[in-house]
């Protein structure tokens, strides 16, 4: 039997730490107040540090995602199991992936 509070915990702490991380990168994207004062080569490296910030952005947005979706699996009880196949994740994994959707093997899967 899973200790579903364990993760519960740390996914709500998780989820806290990546919103704040999401507001703060979406603060730094909505820099109005500096766009004047830049030469072309400012300019330049802005949008490189956008394209950054938007990645990080979205990475940090589809992670609180999969966390909603986690804490949704530990209210319908069906937290610690893949979605692709239906077996146990490892329970090594959660500690460290709490929000992991998939078992080692599908998670694999995916990628190639
Ligand atoms: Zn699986």
């Amino acid at each position: 039997m899973l200790n579903t509070k364990k993760y519960e915990a740390q996914l709500k702490e998780l989820r806290q730490d990546f919103a704040r991380r999401v507001t703060a990168i979406s603060k730094d994207l909505h820099h109005e107040e500096t766009a004047i004062e830049k030469d072309f080569a400012e300019q330049a490296t802005q949008l490189e540090n956008d394209e950054v910030l938007n990645s990080l952005n979205d990475e940090g947005k589809g992670t609180v995602m999969q966390i909603d979706k986690a804490l949704l699996r530990i209210n319908n009880g069906t937290f610690g199991i893949c979605t692709g196949c239906g077996v146990k994740i490892n329970e090594h994994r959660l500690d460290v992936v709490p929000y992991a959707e998939f078992c080692i093997e599908c998670a694999e899967g995916e990628v190639s």
